[in-house]
């Protein structure tokens, strides 16, 4: 007997395959998008991103992100290692302008800058890392803690190079990808980014592209990257596929409003366009749990009346 999901399946999987290559064909990599308080209201969602709002070609499945976490919910995990990256700045190549964020890209055809450790039980590849933001500092993060929303959250991409060659194909699979999640608050300037804000001038606009290199991905990272949480889930931009195991740093990094501010010069829009739009609120509405269940690495409470880090959360 043929059933439903046998003749459904491979059609998805052939559409996603195709997404994926159109996708690289255009550049367009793993970001993500939009947030549920922020994407509530009707003034963000009048400012949404042309990708958001056709329908989607490939629905959604049980393990989209991102999500919110709540912290009384997550399951502490004693299995749960300390993350282990090792970042060679010389394999950093370019920065562009994709149209939704602006991605700084490693080279990944060799292991130099990897990520491996936590909840990973393989090796992982770092390719690229972007930002999403919103356009004041009320919002801009994917995920959220609680429900509390962050002016902007970094995502740190890696793929498992112990078992798949390629992104592409490790982007279709289980176990295929692992994105470090970083919240940005908005505080003291943050030095290790700034050489970053001097170089978004340059890719102002859609498809811009400039040389960046001797970039240390490892300066973006708070001093605290053993406490975390992990979950699987999916990218938050087409393909939307569910190969990601997300891990959401605790300890959040700070930048400055006017860091921020140069976020949001960038545009969304290529040069030839006549209407000209700010590169902001680009995050993806967030999705429901689905029976998931959120791991943590650390114990909420006992652990923050113990830490010596500047830490003010009380998770
Ligand atoms: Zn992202």
């Amino acid at each position: 007997m043929v059933t439903f999901s046998a003749v459904v399946r491979p059609m998805v999987s052939h559409l996603q395959r195709q997404l994926v290559s159109q996708a690289k064909r255009h550049r367009i990599t793993p970001v993500r998008r939009c947030n549920l308080t922020a994407c509530s209201s009707k003034y963000v969602l009048s400012q949404m991103h042309p990708m958001w709002q056709g329908p989607l070609a490939v629905p959604g499945g049980d393990r989209q992100s991102p999500i919110d976490i709540i912290v009384q919910r997550s399951i502490i995990d004693s299995e749960l290692k300390p993350l282990v990256t090792e970042y060679d700045p010389h394999t950093c190549q370019q920065i562009w302008n994709n149209g939704y964020s602006f991605l700084v890209e490693y080279d990944d055809t060799t292991d130099k800058s990897t990520l491996k450790g936590g909840p990973l039980q393989d090796k992982f590849r770092l390719c690229q890392f972007h930002f999403h933001w919103g356009e004041t500092n009320a919002w801009g993060s994917e995920h959220t803690v609680d429900r509390r929303l962050f002016p902007a959250e970094l995502h740190l991409v890696h793929w498992n190079s112990d078992k798949y060659s390629l992104f592409e194909e490790a982007v279709m699979e289980d176990n295929g990808l692992a994105v470090i999640g970083v919240f940005l608050k908005v505080g003291k300037r943050h030095e290790g980014l700034q050489k970053l804000v001097d170089a978004l001038p340059a890719i102002r606009h859609k498809d811009s592209v400039v040389e960046f290199t001797r970039f240390d991905p490892g300066c973006l990272l708070p001093s605290n990257i053993e406490d975390y949480w992990t979950y699987h889930g999916s990218l938050t931009t087409p393909p939307l596929t569910e190969s990601v195991t997300w891990i959401i740093l605790k300890q959040h990094i700070e930048v400055s409003h006017d860091q921020l501010a140069v976020f949001r010069s960038l545009l969304f829009t290529s040069a030839e366009e006549e209407v000209q739009k700010s590169m902001v609120n680009n995050f993806r509405v967030q999705q429901p749990l689905r029976g998931r269940t959120v791991r943590s690495s650390f114990t909420p409470f006992l652990h923050e009346a113990t830490s010596a880090e500047g830490d003010k959360h009380n998770y």
